[in-house]
Parts: structure tokens; sequence; C-alpha cells
């Protein structure tokens, strides 16, 4: 089974495992079992993947001999990754820990919500009890559960801000079975689709070349190819994470290839839009700025639209002000004074530019907005 160790250099922090593999859920306990015999765990769950997912978890768990744990069904949408959630998550963590004298563990089971927010109720419980992710979406596989970012939205004077309250912790292990992405929506998806082309974008000439030749596939979500995808996406973020777990030497920020575009596109559209969507879309806008820039140097840059047509994602944005999306680049918390962009230079290689031309973001912009000639 493809098996990513996640190795940590920082005094506090501590490695884990991610398993990979279809199927893996039914095997989730005997897996546990090695690491937290004899200790309940507390499930939180969001409440559609349980009623689709949880009896098999549930089954797999007794049968491993984890006898009894606790169940809290959480609420999903990006909605509910709210401050009245994580209250009540840690009220049901609470009242379950002071059922017994035992430590509990916590295991998320969902998507990037449920991962996000149950990940952050472990990390503040006690200050901080261990907690494992079995993430149930592709977006949730190959980005969130990878790198102990966690945390929850909060309604500020200026409206919600989106993962102003959170951490920093390392779950204990990860077990991914992309063979849950099969009652997966169709757009979610694809969403998740967005972030992998940006691995690729950013690192990873083969998993370019797989993607291309298997987009049918991949939107039929064949477990064992998701497993490939998701193996090489975490692989790579886990070495991302290893060499700035905190976010301070500036190489988690060339995660955010496409996202300024596409945080951007997301407000503009107030939100309808899937995240993956809008950074498929930022991607492309990354590859116009990087050409009008004169910065890209790689002819195999032109695939990248074709690509992500071919998987479904847009790469024009009709109907959305070109006024809006500049207002709202400008607002991105990640601007100082500047705009500033991670840009393509070639497949597999990127860089964070500032970028003084305006002019020349706002034309990429416009000339996205348009309906193709
Ligand atoms: P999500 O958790 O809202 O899940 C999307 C939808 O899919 C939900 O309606 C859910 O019920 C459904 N679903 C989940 N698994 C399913 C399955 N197997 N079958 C059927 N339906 C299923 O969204 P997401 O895209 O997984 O995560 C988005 C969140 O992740 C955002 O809040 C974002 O901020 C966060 N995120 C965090 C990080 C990080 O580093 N921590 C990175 C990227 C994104
Ligand atoms: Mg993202």
């Amino acid at each position: 089974m493809p098996s990513i160790r996640v190795t940590l250099s920082e005094p506090r922090s501590r490695g884990y495992q991610i398993l990979i593999q279809p199927g893996l859920l039914s095997q989730a306990g005997a897996v546990l079992g090695r690491h937290f015999a004899g200790q309940a765990p507390f499930v939180m769950a969001s409440r559609k993947v349980w009623g689709l997912h949880g009896p098999a978890l549930a089954a797999s768990l007794k049968r491993a001999g984890f006898k009894d744990w606790g169940l809290a069904l959480m609420k999903d949408g990006e909605q509910f990754k709210s401050f009245e959630e994580y209250h009540r998550g840690l009220q049901a963590l609470a009242a379950f820990g002071q059922g017994g004298q035992r430590r509990p563990w916590v295991l998320l089971f969902g998507g990037g919500v449920v991962g996000d927010l149950g990940g952050f109720v472990a990390a503040t419980y006690k200050r901080g009890v261990p907690f494992v992710q079995i993430p149930s979406t592709l977006l949730s596989m190959v980005d969130s559960s990878v790198g102990g970012k966690l945390g929850i939205d909060f309604a500020t004077g200026r409206g919600v801000i989106k993962n102003l309250v959170g951490s920093f912790a390392q779950p204990q292990l990860v077990l991914a079975d992309p063979g849950l992405l099969k009652t997966l929506p169709a757009r979610e998806l694809k969403s998740g689709l967005g972030e992998v082309v940006k691995t690729a974008l950013l690192f990873d000439a083969r998993l370019f070349g797989l993607l291309e030749k298997n987009s049918a596939a991949l939107l039929a979500a064949q477990p064992a190819l998701l497993a490939q995808v998701v193996a090489a996406c975490a692989r790579r973020k886990a070495q991302v994470v290893e060499r700035d777990e905190f976010d301070r030497r500036g190489e988690r920020a060339l995660l955010n290839l496409g996202h300024t575009f596409g945080h951007a596109l997301e407000s503009a559209a107030g939100l309808s839009w899937r995240h993956g969507e809008a950074v498929a879309l930022g991607l492309v806008c990354a590859v116009d700025l990087s050409q009008a820039l004169g910065l890209a140097r790689d002819p195999r840059l032109k695939r990248v639209e074709p690509l992500v047509k071919a998987l479904g994602l847009p790469t024009r944005a009709k109907g959305l002000s070109a006024g809006r999306i500049m207002a709202a680049m400008s607002e991105d918390k990640k601007f100082q004074g500047d705009l500033r962009f991670v840009l393509p230079l070639a497949l597999g290689q990127s860089r964070l530019v500032v970028v003084k031309d305006r002019r020349a973001v706002e034309r990429v912009v416009q000339d996205r907005l348009a309906t193709k000639a």
C-alpha cells in the first residue's frame, strides 16, 4: 500500500504516516488498533459521509476490538466551519471525555470542513489530544488533511473571514481511501482536481501527463488511478510542509499558485464557485500573466488550459465583473502593497513574483471574462 512518511524537524512536531489505498476504510480499525489499543475514539464525522460510509467504519472499528466510542455528527458546508459548530464539537468531546477516566483521541471523518474544524477541536481540547484524519473528498485527500493547518472561519465587523482562527497541529495518522470518492458529487470531485492540476503544474510534469492521459477515468472516479494521483499530490505537499511546517520560509506560499486570481474570483462570484473551480481558472490566469510579463519560458505551459477544460473545470468566467475581481485582489490578505503572484515559469517550476504592472493583471482578467471569439 502506498505510504508516505511526513518527517518534521521542529522540536515539538512529530512525523506521521499517510496511508493510501482503495478499500482502506474496511481495514481502518485494524490499522488504528496498532496506534490506539484500548483507547476510546471520539469520532467527528460529516453527517452525510457518516450516512454513506459510517456503517463500514463502525464495523471495522468493532472488528478490531474498539468497543465503545463517541460520535458527533457535524453539519456540512463552509458556513458550518463556524465558532458555533466548534463550540458544539468541544462540548460533545468534553462530555465524552468526562464519561470515564479515558483520554480520548479524535477520529475525523469527512471533507476539509470537518477536518479543519474537528482538527481544531482536537488541537485545543485539553491543550491538544491526538487525532487521525480519514479524508472523504479529493480535496481533503490531496490538500487539507496534509500539513496540520486547522481552524474555523470567524465573523468580524467586516464580515466572515476564512480561517481567521486556528492553529497548527499534525495528525497522528492519515488514512486515505480513494474508494470513498465514488459517492462524491461530480462537482466536488472536479473541484479537488483543480488542486491536483495545481500540484502537477507546480512540481510534477509526470503527474501532469498522467492527468492529460486519463481525464475521463479521473472524472469517473476510478479508485486505482485516484490512489496514484492522491499519493503523488500528498507526497509533494508533504515535502513542502517538511521544509516549511509553519509557513515561515515562503515555501508553503508556493502552494498558492492560482489562488490570488482564484480567491478574487471566488469573492467576485459571491462564493457560488467551488474553491477548486476558482483555482483552476486561477491557474490559467497565472499562465496568461506569466506569458504577458515574459516570464513563461516553457511551451508546455500551453497545455494547462486544455487540461483544465478536459477535466470539466472553467477556463473563462462569463458574467463576472473585472472591477470586482480587481478590488477583491487588492483586499486579499496576502497583499502587502504591490500585487504578488506565484507564477509558473515552466511546467514544474514556479516562483513568487511582485507585479507592479497592474494593467497587465487587468488585461488578463478582462480577456478571461470575455466569451471566446
Ligand atoms: P467539504 O468538507 O465541505 O465537502 C464537500 C461536500 O462533499 C460536502 O457537502 C460533504 O458532505 C460532501 N462529501 C464529502 N465526502 C463525501 C463522499 N465521500 N461522498 C459524498 N459526499 C461527500 O469540502 P472540501 O472541499 O473537502 O473542503 C473544503 C475546506 O477545506 C475549506 O473550508 C477549506 O478552507 C479547507 N482547506 C483546508 C486546507 C488546510 O490546509 N487545512 C487546505 C485546503 C482547503
Ligand atoms: Mg486551495
